[in-house]
């Protein structure tokens, strides 16, 4: 294919008279053409893959990769002195997702397109998305992220379907997202929205009308739920995407001939999390409405769904009043109450009914119950789930349970993310590696080759610079090159414990004050969004960021450490920063974290993993070994059996350990009462001295001293360039093609 034609064609002028933006338009439909064309017939069984999040990150470069014209349009646009970069950036970042389990959903679909395998995502189009956050007085402000431009990813379908609540029915409609495999068929993300919803009903902020759903059901993705209205949002939502997806799968399955009876021949639905549970009974319901009896169509409907479960916090798994549901989606409840009475006949045993005492529907319950596979996410949540958290399930159905380890797609966080590592990569070994990630296995025999390990480190202080002026152009940030990339992103949650890497910093901040000089300056870099309605989350980023003005203007230390909060953390974002990164902080409570998939991204880049044995933190350190990883911090057991003892006091670490002390004191100091918020900052305080649930004292020690080890060992650069490359060796097993070939063999048989 002639680039340059296709493109001037599509400009209808030449690229030397074009705008970046009419460039940007250009590209994007050279790709939904392409893409296109390698949509295949929908035939045999197919994976819908149903998540309230998708977080897909931006799509051209993506896409143009995954066609395999990234390198000849990048080319054709340098003959005309334009960087394809300046053009990414035109791209606004879809907002549909929030975390990992979002991040997760998206490198899904990337891996189930790129093995060929038919498969659909199925979410919701939310117009304002998460929230876009914003700095303001050292506090996280939250304002409507509109992405949805007049130029877009998206289609707009005629596929249509009435879906009726209580009181009323809207009228749905379906939008597709093209999914494209690397060089491989093109699937769809289907994305169902209202046309009466209307962004204009948003203020300032992200507030709205929670009761007037024609106009608000797909505005944003979470709203808030501290009140009764939001929480009802949230079940209109969830109602408004499985009775959407439910009556798509029907659809398709009866165009490949499925009489219904037969529904999980055709179909295998994959259920991310408990927001999208009511897929079962809605299931059930439609089955009932096309002349199936309940007890088969429970039984159709069992063997065509599967769940996945993404965590073991007790807050997380999600219960709704049965009064809610009433108020609702009156017409699942007589279903609800059916699949509770089947449970109650089997089984004695009041710990797993679906609709308990007190009239909440668990809605976990409903998906191991009445799925044939419930799956954790890495191999230490899986066992968790089995011998604890879900035992009680686990004795009834051993069979159900398996583990699928998650990944991530190397696609985005290699090739597009990395393109010099990437480069040099193929250089040294050819480039099987990208569709068999096993063999950058293959990188083993540069292991003592010292010009290879120079190129690497090489190419980390390329990065390295690219971020620093990447972040002094969009946020004004100024980072020194040269100092250590000690980085944590991720959601900013109490169990992932930036407060304990916050701790450390103000630690360190002291021991520079009293003389203690690092031999290499470091950079401690943070980016996190807390959800709105968490306090104690947005009173951690206020410390992060009074510690950041504190730290970055006081001329004694600011040499040697400064302190960075990027502002909201998104894909593109990760993008630039995981690249550049030396020392990856995965520093969650043991047992807490269940997989997470940043670990992965860093690995995969080049950088150090600082963590806890938690998620696949404990995989991570079996590939790379005990030489190549740090590792600190109590074990999931230890942490366990604090929890069953109640014997966890944090005020004792405090008072035994003046260090610890120091740093606890110094939130509540005058250097920080004189720029802070005195609420915020006591709050917290009291929250780390009398609760603190993650346990963050009782790691502290470990971790400054497992910290000071990693920063004195990076100055040995050539052994720290060897546990680097031993890391990208590792990484293979971390692509979600992987994760996805395991998922089919085991759960989906497509
Ligand atoms: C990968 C990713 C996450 C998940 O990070 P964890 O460290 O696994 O929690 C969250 N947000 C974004 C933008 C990501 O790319």
């Amino acid at each position: 294919m002639d680039i340059k034609n296709t493109l001037e064609q599509k400009l209808g002028k030449s690229i030397a008279d074009s705008s970046k933006q009419e460039i940007y338009v250009a590209l994007l439909n050279i790709t939904k053409d392409m893409s296109e064309e390698k949509v295949q017939e929908d035939t045999g069984k197919k994976v819908y893959y149903i998540s309230a999040e998708f977080l897909i990150g931006k799509l051209l470069s993506n896409n143009l990769i995954n066609l395999g014209i990234y390198a000849d349009v990048k080319k054709v646009l340098a003959d005309n002195g334009i960087s394809l970069a300046e053009i990414e950036e035109i791209e606004a970042e879809p907002s549909l997702g929030n975390g990992g389990l979002g991040r997760l959903a998206a490198c899904f679909l990337d891996s189930i397109a790129s093995l060929g395998l038919n498969g659909s995502g199925i979410g919701l189009n939310y117009h304002l998305g998460l929230f876009k956050q914003v700095f303001e007085n050292n506090k996280q402000k939250e304002t409507a992220n509109p992405w949805i431009e007049e130029n877009t990813f998206l289609r707009k379908t005629d596929v249509s379907y009435p879906v009726k609540f209580k009181d009323f029915t809207v009228q749905s409609r379906m939008y597709e997202i093209d999914v494209t495999g690397y060089d491989n068929r093109t699937n769809k993300l289907e994305l169902f929205d209202l046309d009466t919803v209307d962004d204009s009903i948003v203020g300032d902020g992200i507030d709205f009308d929670k009761k007037d759903i024609a106009k608000n059901l797909t505005l944003f993705l979470y709203p808030d739920d501290s009140d009764d209205d939001g929480r009802k949002l949230r079940i209109y939502q969830q109602y408004f995407m499985v009775s959407n997806g439910a009556k798509l799968i029907i659809d398709e399955c009866k165009k490949k001939g499925s009489n219904l009876h037969d529904l999980y021949n055709y179909a295998v639905i994959q259920i991310n999390d408990t927001h999208p549970t009511m897929v079962i009974p809605e299931l059930i319901r439609l089955l009932m409405e096309e002349g199936i009896d309940i007890d088969e169509a429970i039984e159709i409907v069992s063997k065509t769904c599967a769940y996945t479960n993404h965590t073991i916090l007790a807050e997380a798994l999600e219960k709704w009043p049965i009064s809610f549901l009433k108020e609702v989606v009156p017409q699942l409840v007589p279903i609800i109450e059916v699949l509770d009475d089947k449970v109650r006949r089997r089984f004695d045993d009041e710990s797993v009914v679906i609709i308990d005492k007190n009239d909440t529907v668990h809605m976990a319950h409903i998906d191991i119950h009445y799925g044939f596979s419930v799956n954790g996410v890495a191999a230490l949540h899986t066992e968790i789930l089995e011998k604890s958290e879900l035992n009680n399930f686990y004795k009834i159905y051993p069979e159900k349970f398996n583990n699928k380890t998650n990944g991530i797609t190397f696609r985005r966080w290699l090739l597009h993310c990395n393109p010099e590592l990437t480069d040099q990569l193929t250089e040294w070994i050819g480039d099987g590696y990208k569709k068999d990630a096993e063999e950058l296995k293959k990188l083993e025999k540069y292991l003592s080759d010292k010009d290879a390990l120079d190129t690497l480190l090489k190419i980390k202080t390329d990065n390295k610079a690219d971020f620093v002026d990447y972040i002094k152009r969009t946020q004004n940030i100024t980072l020194n090159p040269n100092s250590i990339f000690d980085i944590q992103v991720k959601r900013l949650h109490e169990y992932k414990r930036q407060q304990l890497n916050a701790l450390f910093v103000i630690h360190k901040y002291l021991e520079i004050k009293k003389g203690n000089i690092p031999e290499t300056p470091i950079t401690v870099i943070f980016g996190a969004k807390a959800a709105p309605a968490y306090i104690i989350a947005k009173d951690i980023i206020h410390l992060i960021l009074c510690l950041q003005e504190i730290i970055n203007n006081d001329p004694e230390v600011n040499k040697y450490l400064n302190v960075v909060m990027v502002e909201n953390y998104n894909v593109t974002m990760a993008e630039r920063l995981i690249p550049a990164c030396d020392i990856s902080e995965q520093i969650s409570l043991a047992s807490k974290e269940a997989s997470g998939t940043g670990n992965m991204k860093f690995m995969l880049n080049g950088a150090i993993t600082l963590g806890t044995e938690d998620g696949a933190n404990v995989e991570i350190h079996q590939f790379v070994g005990d030489d190549n990883i740090y590792i600190f911090g109590a074990e999931s057991d230890e942490v366990i059996a604090h929890y069953a003892n109640s014997d966890y006091v944090s005020r004792d670490y405090y008072e035994k350990n003046p260090a610890l002390k120091e740093a606890v004191d110094f939130i509540t100091g005058d250097a920080m009462l004189k720029i802070g918020d005195e609420t915020q900052l006591n709050r917290l305080k009291n929250e780390l001295l009398n609760k603190d649930w993650f346990m963050t004292f009782l790691d502290f020690d470990s971790y400054v001293e497992t910290k000071e080890k990693a920063y004195a060992d990076f100055n040995d650069r050539e052994a720290w360039a060897k546990k680097m490359l031993v890391n990208i060796s590792q990484a293979g097993f971390f692509s979600s093609d992987r994760t996805i070939a395991q998922y089919n063999e085991d759960i989906w048989k497509l």
